[in-house]
């Protein structure tokens, strides 16, 4: 039996690295599922990867994850094909580094907008058929930088701790309806988003990790398939660090 058999799953950011590791775990693991990006182009590799592992294709949706009416026309999609919704991860997210004192109010609003409000938007559109069916799994992507902050990513690290609120609450929410809200706190993964540090910044950060590499995006995969799998059943309102030991 498949950890998630007849599961529909949404997964928000699929189009790449983590977001995409998870497709491809859940979809081995017998997940239906509905990926979004900003533009449906971006997800078709992901869509390659998961025919190619014998999988069936993916729904395919675009949605600019901070916009309401685009959420929920992607929930409406899964509902409309799928006529459920089991497992939501809230996985898209951005980067907008910079020092407090020059950091455009832009690039405040706009992380603010993709890694916390785009969370509100879809749970509050997943919840509505998830308590009706009285059960449903979501999971929320932070970062270990959402609990420990970072110079130079007060937007970023706010966006992540604003996340683990959002999850602790809902939570408390929607426990009673059966509805688990959980999250998964990476450390440094190696993706699209981390590629821009340099030798010299990545083997410093590595020096740090107590298990002395850097993540890849199935670590983090593997992490939201148990939270999203039964095998957690009796788990919710966490944040499960996936960091190699940087954060002890
Ligand atoms: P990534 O490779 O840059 O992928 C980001 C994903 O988010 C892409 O699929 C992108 O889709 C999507 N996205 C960005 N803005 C969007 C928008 N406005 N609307 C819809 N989709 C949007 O990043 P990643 O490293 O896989 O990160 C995934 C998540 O893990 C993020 O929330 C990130 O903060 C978190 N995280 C990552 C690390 C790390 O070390 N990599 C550590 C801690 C936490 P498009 O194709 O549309 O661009």
């Amino acid at each position: 039996m498949k950890l998630l058999e007849d599961k529909v799953a949404l997964i928000t950011g699929a189009s790449r690295g983590i977001g995409q590791a998870i497709a491809l775990a859940f979809a081995k693991q017998g997940a239906k599922l509905v990926l979004s990006a900003s533009s449906i182009d971006n997800l078709a590799q992901t869509a390659t990867m998961i025919q190619g592992a014998g999988c069936p294709a993916p729904v395919l949706t675009q949605a600019n994850v901070s916009v309401a009416d685009e959420v929920a026309q992607v929930v409406k999609k899964a509902l409309d094909t799928f006529g459920k919704a089991d497992i939501l991860v809230n996985n898209a997210g951005i980067t907008r580094d910079n020092l407090l004192a020059i950091m455009p109010e832009k690039d405040w609003d706009e992380v603010l907008s993709i890694n916390l409000k785009s969370a509100f938007l879809f749970t509050k559109a997943c919840s509505r058929p998830m308590i009706k069916q009285r059960s449903g799994s979501i999971i929320n992507m932070t970062s270990v930088i959402g609990l420990t902050g970072n110079a130079g990513q007060a937007n970023y690290a706010a966006s992540k701790a604003g996340l683990i609120g959002l999850t602790k609450s809902a939570a408390k929410e929607l426990a009673k309806r059966n509805i688990r809200v959980n999250a998964v706190a990476p450390g440094f993964i190696k993706t699209r988003m981390t590629e821009n540090l340099t030798a010299e910044q990545q083997s410093k950060i590595q020096e740090q990790v107590a298990l002395g590499r850097l993540g890849v995006p199935e670590d983090i995969a593997n992490a939201a398939l148990f939270l999203a799998s039964d095998g957690s059943s009796y788990i919710t309102g966490q944040v499960l660090v996936v960091d190699g030991g940087l954060v002890i």
